[in-house]
């Protein structure tokens, strides 16, 4: 037995998944998806095959052929779920499972009607990163094993389905990125019965967490001949609005990494309830509607998703002891496509606004914290209990390092070199090492790698990115104390992140009439920027400024998106009368999060107690 993932009951002496056919239906009215998936070995096969499960019941196992297979279900493990082992008759090439999904699914969110924006139908999204495709469907549910897939959904006849995929017909016909081409509702999707039945096809391998689906009252706009966004009919304008630079996007980062490998760039903006910025599904960006600020100040977000169509998608994390290789690469190349189109000051402002998210996290754990490592070991460990910014910006400041002692052009000239070694493959920190090693010698060891990787907390003379555009903002918020305020001229010149940068380092709690005066100087309570508004909210409510709480409270009844409710919430913790808040704002909004945007609010309102 090879067990080569902590998160998965993965055995890497059996055969391996090649492909995978999806066959459910979405059944709205009991919250669960039932049908079949048919994991295809790519060559005949005979013995144990180690699945992952998590809340699904097993309904049979069946040869292609429909001899039956014997299966049993292991004992419920709190993180892993249940190893459905099932033992394959000798010849067995395709092996096919009958299942359904619980209505607790932690990779599915079922949103009512009022949840959405046109508030007549309901939604669903799934949410597999880190481990949960095991509960929507049995797979060998580790980023180890890649599988091309297809998909037949068949979906409630009003509403429409997309997938990390591309419609079936599209790339049966060979045109997968043919404008007009890709819309699942063309072709396969009659309607029979008040039902419609929607096909898709994955031809590019992909690890399981990069499967994805939404089904809702959904409509698209054409933003390129290979791009077009997915949105609910009331928010698509705004969407086509905000995201009509895209194909200049995917430009600059082509000529950084090469070509686009995903036929088609496709993006979905979710209703609010999404708890992620957002998912870099391949083919289909899921994203968080509080993008949407009207002056495309938030598509940054948007460049650090499509950076995982190179960084992550095509090179994937082997398992999530390795996750600093999807998020840091990306986090630095998301900064590197930005330079490249807004020039060095705005990537600049990007670290800077990355260093606060970093010190936070890093605040959140004790010195010497495990959790601070890059190259993890979460054997035991819930990868969702340890989310942070950790692997996002060490990560990333740990690439820049690599890039600053070799030189950008060669560092260039290297990360093409590791695309194309490494593509459509997963591959481990030690995998990455070797390859740095074999390219660049020396470097490693020059920039002291192993402390870096292996060492909690930062280590010393990491980066610090600063600029005079930054350090006059950071000194002038440092100095509210003192009187020192930005004339109405100064302010009337700062772009969104600087405004955001700005109120970062402003003290906190503030008296009343300072809340009053930024929020009259900056109109920071009717923001369209959730950047700029949460972090405005999160001074009012740890000030007790009353005035912004109507807002505050119809942002935490809407908006499941943790990084907003993290902060938000652990600003209410300062006062008792701010606490009662918070505890029945969640007593109310709860039922509307994601289960993993509850489980982070527990664990803030838990401090609470700790505190007093
Ligand atoms: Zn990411």
């Amino acid at each position: 037995m090879s067990r080569l993932d902590p998160h998965s009951f993965f055995d890497a002496d059996q055969p391996r998944t090649r492909h995978l056919s999806l066959d459910v239906e979405v059944d709205f009215a009991h919250q669960v998806v039932a049908g079949r998936v048919t994991l295809d070995l790519g060559a005949p096969s005979a013995g144990p095959l180690d699945l992952d499960t998590k809340g699904l019941t097993i309904a049979a196992a069946t040869t292609a052929a429909g001899a039956a297979v014997p299966w049993a279900l292991g004992a419920e493990e709190p993180i892993r779920g249940r190893r459905l082992r099932l033992d394959l008759p000798a010849g067995t090439a395709r092996v096919v499972v009958a299942f359904e999904t619980s209505p607790e699914a932690i990779g599915l969110q079922w949103l009512a009607p009022q949840q959405t924006a046109g508030k007549r139908h309901p939604f669903l999204f799934t949410q597999f990163q880190p481990i949960h495709a095991r509960t929507m469907l049995p797979c060998q549910d580790t980023p180890i094993v890649r599988a091309t897939y297809e998909a037949r959904v068949v979906v409630p006849g009003e509403l429409t389905a997309v997938m990390s995929a591309a419609p079936a017909e599209a790339v049966a016909s060979g045109a997968p990125n043919a404008s007009g081409h890709a819309g699942p509702t063309e072709g396969a999707g009659a309607v029979e019965d008040g039902r419609r039945a929607l096909r898709f096809a994955m031809p590019q391998p992909v690890p399981s967490y990069l499967i994805a689906l939404a089904v809702g009252d959904l409509t698209s706009r054409d933003l390129s001949p290979r791009s077009r966004v997915w949105a609910e009919p009331a928010t698509v304008g705004a969407a086509a609005h905000e995201f009509a630079g895209i194909e200049e996007m995917i430009r600059a980062a082509e000529r950084m990494f090469g070509p686009y490998e995903w036929d088609r760039y496709d993006m979905l903006v979710l209703p609010p309830a999404f708890p992620y910025g957002g998912m870099e599904n391949p083919r289909m960006t899921f994203l968080t509607p509080t993008v949407l600020a009207g002056d495309r100040s938030l598509v940054d977000l948007v460049a650090h998703e499509m950076a995982h169509s190179w960084t992550g998608n095509l090179v994937t994390n082997a398992t999530m002891d390795h996750f600093w290789l999807n998020e840091g690469f990306t986090v630095w190349a998301e900064r590197r496509i930005l330079e490249a189109l807004h020039g060095e000051e705005a990537a600049a402002l990007g670290w800077a606004i990355g260093q606060n998210a970093l010190d936070e996290s890093l605040a959140r754990y004790p010195a010497g914290s495990p959790y601070t490592v890059l190259r993890t070991h979460l054997e035991g460990v819930d990868p969702d209990d340890v989310y942070s910014s950790v692997p996002y910006e060490k990560g990333a400041r740990f690439v820049a390092v690599l890039e600053r002692a070799v030189g950008r052009e060669r560092f260039d000239r290297f990360m093409r070199r590791y695309m194309d070694r490494f593509r459509f493959t997963s591959i481990t920190t030690e995998e990455f090492l070797a390859f740095l090693e074999s390219e660049l010698p020396g470097v490693a060891a020059r920039v002291d790698a192993d402390t870096w990787l292996h060492q909690p907390d930062m280590p010393a003379g990491a980066p610090v990115f600063r600029s005079k555009r930054l350090e006059a903002l950071r000194s002038l918020a440092e100095r509210w104390g003192a009187g020192a305020r930005p004339s109405r001229e100064e302010a009337a010149g700062w772009n969104a992140n600087e405004l955001l940068f700005y109120l970062q380092h402003l003290p906190r709690p503030l008296e009343e009439a300072s809340c009053r005066w930024l929020d009259a100087q900056f109109r920071l309570t009717p923001q369209g920027n959730y950047e700029v508004l949460c972090e405005w909210l999160a001074i009012a409510a740890a000030s007790d400024y009353e005035p912004a709480f109507p807002r505050l409270r119809e942002v935490l009844r809407t908006v499941g998106r943790m990084k907003y409710l993290r902060p938000l919430y652990g600003a209410m913790g300062g006062n008792p009368r701010t606490r009662a808040m918070a505890r029945a704002l969640f007593a109310e909004a709860a039922p509307g999060y994601h289960a993993l945007s509850r489980r982070v609010v527990e664990g803030v309102m838990a401090r609470y107690e700790g505190e007093k």
